[in-house]
């Protein structure tokens, strides 16, 4: 054992674990060595030779009320897939411990070998670890430390001891709390919550004087008391803006997902005055996916809500103004400016206008299933996710040519793949050719009339239950299932100038027909049927639904902005 010299003056004994195990010795004592350096006034580093030393030790800890708050193994434990079996087993015993896999380069120290990279490709996509290390180097600060950090600070924002900005009391299941907790969360709000019935609430409600009948409360930094808080109470406790600075705009943006918050950056830094109207949260459906791993110049994938939070600190930086909590609900010209409604009765006029309010996918509204979301639960293209599949039993969800296309390209790479129809005949919603491809492909099967009912499984997804028409259910493995049953377009709002294709995606440039223009000229790129109102990212008939093109699009429209504002007249700048 190594013991760590404490400094905080609590006993080492009490500090949360960091836990290796590792059957290459000499490679276990350096990396339990430079753990203990950097972190062994906070941590206690344990390490083990072998799977079963290990497991036997994780449940010591267990029960003896040790908190583990990493496990680092070896990719080659046993056999080739050894730390990732260990991870998973020591996640049972541990469930809040980060998982880091631990990956050796090949003899001559140059690469990753390809046994190994097929691995951790298998084992990044279906969450079976939530970091991974290359062992080497001549220092740990070059290969080790950044990564141990980053682990233990997901770990402790998550489940140690943080800044809370608010407190809140409520019914731990209570719709309400739930979606204050949501609002909260995808905001990166930090706070505590208490159950009304826990001891620490019980006292939050004595000290505060919190009315229980009108649960939940928000306990601000002040001790104020906040019942049933709605957003915008929220917003006014966090000193969040609600409503613009003033009232005329060079650039109006609707949505600050992906694409909103990319026309922001650009927008602002080059010069327009920008403000951006939101009624939600910051970035959209991206905030909400646990780990984009597709978005270039992140290998090892970045939550929806790092990436996205980067991206607004960024926009702010550069001079651009976000108006929380408030819905765009009307557009109309007025004096040359585009004129945007906002549900809480301010008007705001921008010289040009981007619409990126995105799009809401259908959700399978099974809730044992939503905790596998992005893990397991996949909303949207098979394409990324596809290769790590191989050998597995997947399913997709949909009738349409989306939902035929992913379970062909799913086809190539799992063993088996289920597709799951609503409707009582494929033709009736998909077309010819794909229905064909999929009845000539051994390794599909169709069940139609049928839906999701269930999900099981304990550390990862392991079954799926189906209910027929009949009302007859049947339980079927499944470790991935992909959900492609439409998006849609939030466009209600906009008059019949903004010209939209049937399903409410907004036409733009050459999609436009010839005569939807309100001008005398070609379209520029992203406009769409009103000069000077642009639309890009999922809202936009044609997008390809990824956050990489919201944002390519985003920034590019702004291109379109400064064109159309040259052409235009400076009216009422303010
Ligand atoms: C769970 C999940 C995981 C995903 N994972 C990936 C992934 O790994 N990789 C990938 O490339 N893509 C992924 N996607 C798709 C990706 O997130 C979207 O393509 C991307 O977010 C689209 O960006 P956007 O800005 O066009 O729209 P959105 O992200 O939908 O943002 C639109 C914003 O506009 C706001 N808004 C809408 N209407 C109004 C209005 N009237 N007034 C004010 N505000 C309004 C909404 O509240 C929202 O915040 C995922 C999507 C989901 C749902």
């Amino acid at each position: 054992m190594l013991s760590p010299a404490s400094e905080s003056g609590r006993e080492p004994s009490a500090f949360p674990v960091l836990f290796l195990v590792d059957i290459d010795s000499e490679a276990r004592e350096r990396i339990a060595a430079a753990l203990t350096r950097r972190f062994g006034a906070d941590y206690q580093v344990r390490a083990a030779g072998t799977e079963p030393e290990g497991l036997a030790m994780l449940e010591q800890f267990r029960d003896d009320g040790v908190r583990v708050a990493l496990v680092a193994a070896d990719l080659a434990l046993t056999r080739d897939e050894g730390g990732i079996t260990f991870l998973e087993r020591a996640h049972v015993i541990h469930p809040h411990a980060s998982r880091v896999l631990l990956v050796a380069m090949d003899r001559r120290g140059t690469r990753i070998p390809f046994d190994s990279l097929a691995a951790l490709r298998h084992a990044t996509a279906l969450n079976r670890i939530d970091f991974w290390v290359v062992k080497g180097g001549f220092s740990p600060e070059e290969w080790l430390y950044l990564r141990i950090q980053e682990a233990l600070s997901t770990w402790t924002r998550l489940h140690g001891p943080h800044h809370e900005v608010l407190r809140i009391v409520g019914e731990q299941w209570s719709s309400s709390s739930h979606q204050l907790r949501e609002t909260l969360s995808r905001n990166t709000v930090p706070f505590g919550f208490y159950s009304s019935d826990s001891e620490r609430g019980r006292e939050l409600i004595a000290a505060h004087r919190v009315d229980v009948a009108r649960l939940p409360a928000v306990i601000l930094h002040d001790g104020s008391v906040v019942h049933e808080p709605t957003t915008v109470d929220l917003a006014h406790a966090l000193g969040v803006q609600t409503r613009p600075s003033s009232q005329v705009y060079d650039l109006v943006i609707v949505g600050a997902g992906p694409a909103g918050l990319a026309a922001a950056l650009y927008g602002a830094s080059e010069g327009l005055r920008t403000v951006v109207l939101e009624d939600r949260a910051i970035g959209g459906q991206a905030g909400t996916s646990s780990m984009i791993r597709n978005y270039l110049g992140f290998p090892r994938g970045i939550s929806g809500g790092d990436l996205v939070f980067r991206a607004w600190e960024q926009a702010l930086l550069f001079g651009a103004e976000f108006v929380f909590a408030q819905l765009a609900i009307g557009l109309a010209s007025r004096n040359g400016l585009n004129a945007v409604t906002l549900s809480r009765g301010d008007d705001v006029l921008g010289r040009a206008l981007i619409l990126a309010s995105g799009v809401e996918y259908r959700r399978l509204g099974v809730p044992s299933l939503d905790r596998w979301t992005g893990a397991g639960l996949f909303y949207g293209a098979a394409g990324s996710e596809a290769p790590a599949l191989a050998s597995e039993r997947v399913c997709v969800v949909g009738g349409a040519n989306s939902a035929g296309q992913a379970a062909l390209h799913l086809s190539q790479f799992a063993s088996h793949v289920t597709l799951i129809v609503r409707g009582a005949a494929l033709q009736a919603s998909m077309s010819d050719y794909l229905v064909r491809q999929i009845q000539a492909t051994s390794n599909i099967d169709v069940r139609l009339r049928t839906r999701v009912v269930e999900g099981h499984g304990t550390e990862r997804l392991a079954a799926l239950e189906l209910e027929d028409a009949e009302g007859r259910r049947e339980t079927i493995p499944a470790t991935a299932v992909f959900v492609m049953i439409g998006a849609e377009a939030r466009t209600h709002w906009l008059g019949p100038a903004i010209r939209r294709d049937d399903h409410g995606f907004v036409l733009t440039g050459r999609d436009l027909p010839p005569d939807a223009c309100e001008i005398d000229r070609p379209p520029l790129p992203f406009e769409t049927s009103v000069p000077g109102v642009f639309a890009v990212g999922d809202v936009r008939h044609g997008s390809i639904k990824r956050v990489a093109e919201a944002v390519g699009e985003g920034s590019v429209a702004v291109g379109s902005v400064h064109q159309h504002l040259a052409r235009s007249q400076p009216a009422g700048r303010g």
